[in-house]
């Protein structure tokens, strides 16, 4: 019956695991980022309505369960667990998944979340390869892994996902409507301006100042393909670290001197996304291209013979429109193109 945790919890600086499964807790004190060496923290079944950002200062851990609580959506910050194994956010009320891709590539559970109708394409990519990369003897005796990994965003487990529309929007996020399905995808937060099918759309001259900037002096930098054997390649991104250099980085009084405090908040959050067109790989903050790939796949339940078809949807970000086309346009991803395009030919998983 546990509703609250002690505000001082992180004088519990030896703490390694913390078990509080099936409890009434509705959050988490933000003092549990000093929990330094904290490895596991099981928070199933709770009623947690959100997670401190500080969390990721606890860089030790390698477990999270939040499963069955009634988050809407975690912290950007939380790819960048540089050692997180595995991550559980099944049955919560999430509405969007971070769309960088975690540092760490963690196993991420995410069934049983009604209103989260879809994917973000690279962070579904990188699931994939994971997953496959796991079963690797069951690879090798099925289809090449190749392949596999080009299934592979379509391959999550979205089990009683989307399933439920949301009856209004929640405040400071913009959304799609997909004209089909008349299914509505709710953006990220951070997301000011979205724009699906207007090819003259140009960046803001703000979002462009805070991607010069952010390029600059935080030099991250996303790496955004995947070799296979059959020389084939899969776009899919991978978060570096900052690289560290104080010759060309500016130090936090600088920083403070040249900018305003709200865009040094901006810039110290980091970006929503990078573009998806390898060759960019720009930070993308409040304007972005869309681009929704529709899919359906195909489940078989155990009780059932007759395999049952979900409907998933994939989101790509572009730092511009133009870049969206470019991509397009770029024969070299022919392949990449008629996959997505091929929106029936699934492959039935056969598990004996
Ligand atoms: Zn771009």
């Amino acid at each position: 019956m546990i509703k609250h945790l002690p505000h001082n919890i992180g004088n519990l600086n030896n703490l390694e695991y913390f078990v509080c499964i099936s409890n009434l807790l509705e959050g988490l004190p933000g003092d549990i980022s000093r929990c330094q060496n904290l490895i596991g923290l099981y928070l199933s079944r709770n009623r947690i309505k959100s997670v401190p950002e500080q969390l990721i200062k606890c860089k030790e851990l390698r477990e999270l369960y939040l499963d069955y609580n009634e988050l809407v959506t975690i912290p950007e910050s939380f790819v960048r667990f540089c050692k997180l194994n595995i991550i559980s956010l099944s049955g919560n009320k999430l509405l969007y998944l971070p769309h960088i891709p975690f540092i760490s590539c963690p196993r991420m559970l995410i069934e049983n979340n009604d209103y989260l109708t879809y994917i973000p394409y690279s962070v579904g990519c990188q699931q994939s390869v994971l997953t496959y990369s796991n079963q690797a003897s069951w690879c090798a005796m099925s289809q090449p892994v190749v392949e596999n990994t080009l299934n592979g965003i379509w391959s999550l487990r979205v089990q009683e996902c989307g399933n439920e529309s949301l009856s209004e929007l929640p405040s400071n996020c913009i959304s799609i409507r997909l004209s089909l399905s008349g299914k509505v995808l709710v953006m990220p937060r951070q997301l000011k301006r979205v724009y699906q099918n207007n090819n003259f759309a140009i960046p803001s001259l703000f979002e462009l100042s805070l991607r010069n900037v952010y390029t600059r002096v935080w030099k991250e930098k996303m790496e955004l393909s995947l070799k296979t054997p059959s020389n084939i390649q899969t776009h899919f991104s991978q978060l570096m670290c900052p690289i560290e250099n104080n010759d060309t980085r500016l130090n936090q009084e600088e920083l403070e001197q040249l900018l305003p405090k709200e865009v040094l908040v901006l810039l110290s959050r980091g970006p929503v996304a990078y573009c998806s067109n390898p060759a960019c790989s720009s930070p993308i903050f409040h304007d972005a291209a869309v681009e929704i790939i529709p899919k359906d796949v195909q489940r078989r339940s155990w009780d059932e013979d007759e395999p049952e078809l979900y409907k998933v949807y994939a989101s790509r970000f572009y730092c511009s429109a133009y870049c969206r086309q470019t991509y397009f346009n770029n024969t070299s991803l022919q392949w990449e193109r008629q996959l997505l395009n091929s929106a029936l030919n699934f492959h039935i998983l056969n598990v004996s």
